[in-house]
């Protein structure tokens, strides 16, 4: 944690606000950035309604033994995401280990006594995911700790369950109530939200897009100046060359793609059971619909500089670029739109009639959900329902710096064995295409349909471009020839067992195999090089054999290394009458699968969290049950156990 030390700047958060003239600090704890876009939400809804002077802090950035100096007369906000089993995400491990630490002990007042942190004033919202058994440990915790060392809570903490996909709902429910509070406890008063940038844009005619200063998505000056280098991560992507793409279905209306990703040369690495994140570009054709609906279509190309407004707001790409630059690698404009920005940007409506439907559908939850969230507008699709096409001129575009998320990479359960290809790195991802009823377009995910338009250019189909998405291919200035995408590599903790002679159960329908994948060819190397190899099952489910049956050839190859060793158990659920899926299956086998967990067997599970993964847990505690003749209750607790030792690892999405 020294990203402020490195850059010489003060460690010290209270010494920081003093300079700034700052109320108001939002921590934040963020993995993949979105905890940091809620934390900037309510930093900026605190100034605009309620006149804070705030400032969003990196956790990392800042020392906290002084937190019992914290003035009475100001706030502190916490916004933390849980990360995986329960876990802090990185920037929030130094803070976490200190405020919950035994010892805990401050400059003045140290660790005798008994309530250090009483000039303490702060409010808390977590983020996490029901599906996973430690739900919102570290707001949890937090608060506790924070409770514990005499803090004083304004309102109860917040919760948002990404699993139930009702984030931006349960955040909007926590905030009123804790506004309400916190202005009552400060005194605040609120006044009709004035929006009041805190970054400033300013066009520069005279600059010439093509000039070597100006970014066109490179994502910093190393990659400006041509000379980029490692070590490669969340912050400097390697942009890699893809060395063979493939699809993977045999189905005209879905598409799965296989990606080898060529590592050589950039010391990134990768163990089986890693995760490669891809750093994605937006559509062009989303590009331009958003840049003509803010009737900067004209302007796209202009050269711009994005400055914060004072010390503390940070704009979150680099600057001069261009209004194009920014949309397309930037800025999430191909998200579902949220209600609070839809009330917000009521007062920059290009009439009173739209202003008053923005207004009304911006504070009435139910009317959003079925008028707009059904729909799956992004701002741009939504802008032009609003007007029916016309554009919106009044709104100002530090609004969207501020108010969208930062575009994210998008993780992939890496599908190779670091043993067999410890260089290349393969992908396999289903191609998002759909349709959902009463959605007003075919929604488009936006990274996988990148990954297809890279793959179709790689190809020189005839038809490079399907779907009009126009993605730009070569990246930024076109510099790269042949065909690259920027990654890194984000290390998990999903592996497996050290002892190759330990037998392992996967479950992994659809692209859930990926992992899995990784796993049999890392065993049928082993066998090959004369280690001793446990069984290794494998059950995988899709939809028909004919179809979607991955890596169905290969699966041959790997049985010819394993031998008896190893087995592939399939579930085809569009066969038949009546559905066939995994955990049917692993039930056909409770005898020998108990068998093998009183082997000390490893079980793994990669796939959709939401039902797959949560039937197979019940799935297996039903075996257990059975096979072992105990109650219902104990049979969970062993699977639990199984969780916390590792025997149990989970590999999901929601
Ligand atoms: P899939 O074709 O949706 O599912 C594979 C198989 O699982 C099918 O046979 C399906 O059967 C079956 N299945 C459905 N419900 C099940 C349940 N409750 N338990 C067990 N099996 C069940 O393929 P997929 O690769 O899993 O999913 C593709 C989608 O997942 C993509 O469109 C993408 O949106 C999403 N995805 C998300 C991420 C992420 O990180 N967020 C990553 C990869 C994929 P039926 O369909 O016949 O019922």
């Amino acid at each position: 944690g020294s990203a402020g030390a490195k850059a010489g700047k003060s460690r010290d958060i209270l010494e920081k606000m003093d300079e700034s003239g700052k109320n108001c600090v939002v921590f934040y704890g963020s993995q993949t950035g979105t905890a940091e876009d809620y934390a900037t939400r309510l930093a900026k809804e605190g100034s605009s309604r309620f006149g804070l002077k705030t400032m969003t802090a990196d956790l990392e950035e800042y020392d906290y033994e002084n937190l019992d100096k914290f003035p009475e007369d100001k706030v502190a906000m916490f916004v933390l995401a849980t990360y995986g089993e329960g876990e802090p995400t990185d920037n929030a491990v130094e803070f976490y280990e200190f405020i919950g630490g035994e010892d805990v002990s401050f400059s003045e007042k140290g660790g005798a006594e008994e309530k250090p942190l009483s000039s303490l004033r702060y409010v808390a919202f977590g983020l996490g995911n029901n599906t996973y058994e430690h739900y919102n440990l570290m707001v949890r915790n937090v608060t506790k700790y924070l409770d514990r060392l005499g803090a004083n809570r304004v309102g109860e903490a917040g919760e948002g369950d990404d699993g139930a996909g009702t984030m931006e709902e349960d955040f909007l429910a926590w905030k009123e109530p804790m506004w309400t509070a916190l202005a009552e406890s400060m005194n605040l008063e609120e006044r009709e939200a004035v929006y009041e940038p805190t970054f400033e844009v300013t066009e520069k005619p005279d600059m010439d897009s093509s000039d070597d200063t100006v970014y066109l998505g490179e994502p910093n000056k190393n990659h400006l100046e041509g000379h980029s280098k490692g070590p490669y991560n969340a912050h400097n992507p390697y942009i890699a060359p893809i060395a063979e793409s493939k699809e993977l279905f045999n189905d005209e209306k879905r598409n799965c793609l296989h990606m080898e990703i060529d590592i050589s040369g950039s010391n990134l690495s990768y163990t089986t059971g890693d995760h490669v994140a891809v750093w994605p570009t937006n559509a062009g054709r989303e590009v331009d619909r958003f840049l003509n609906m803010i009737n900067l279509g004209d302007k796209k190309d202009t050269v711009i500089v994005a400055k914060g407004l004072d010390a503390t707001s940070k704009v979150p790409f680099p600057s001069p670029t261009t209004y194009d630059a920014v949309a397309r690698y930037h800025i999430e404009i191909c998200a579902p739109v949220s209600r609070q920005f839809v009330a917000s940007l009521a007062q920059f409506a290009p009439n009173e009639t739209i202003k008053a439907e923005m207004t009304r559908l911006g504070g009435d939850k139910e009317a959003f959900a079925k008028e707009v969230a059904k729909k799956h507008f992004n701002i741009a699709q939504f802008l032009e329902y609003m007007s029916e096409g016309k554009p919106w001129d009044k709104v100002p575009f530090t609004i969207f710096i501020e108010s969208l998320n930062k575009i994210q990479p998008r993780y992939y359960s890496i599908s190779s064995s670091s043993l067999v290809q410890k260089n290349k790195i393969s992908i396999t991802a289903v191609v998002e295409s759909v349709e959902i009823p009463g959605a007003a377009h075919v929604v488009k995910g936006v990274t996988t349909n990148y990954l297809l338009a890279l793959k179709q250019k790689q190809h020189g189909a005839s038809n490079p471009d399907p779907h009009g998405l126009n993605y730009a291919i070569t990246g930024p200035r076109n510099k790269y020839d042949g065909i690259h995408v920027p990654v890194h590599v984000r290390h998990s903790n999903f592996k497996l067992p050290s002892d190759p002679s330990k037998p392992i159960i996967m479950i992994g329908p659809g692209t859930g195999v990926a992992p899995f994948r990784g796993f049999v060819q890392e065993r049928a190397q082993m066998a090959k090089d004369g280690e001793t190899v446990g069984k290794s099952i494998l059950f995988f489910g899709c939809r028909k054999s004919t179809e979607d049956f991955l890596y169905q050839d290969e699966w041959k190859e790997y049985q010819s290394a394993l031998g008896e060793n190893f087995e592939l158990v399939t579930a085809f659920s569009r066969e038949t009458a009546k559905k066939v899926y995994v955990q049917h299956r692993l039930k056909e086998r409770a005898a020998e699968i108990n068998e093998l967990l009183e082997q000390k067997a490893y079980f793994y599970v990669c796939g959709d969290a939401a039902n797959m993964a949560r039937e197979v847990n019940e799935v297996l505690a039903q075996i257990i049950c059975e096979q072992r003749g105990v109650s219902k209750q104990k049979a969970e607790e062993i699977v639990k156990t199984m969780r916390a030792s590792n025997a149990y690892q989970e590999d999901v999405w929601s």
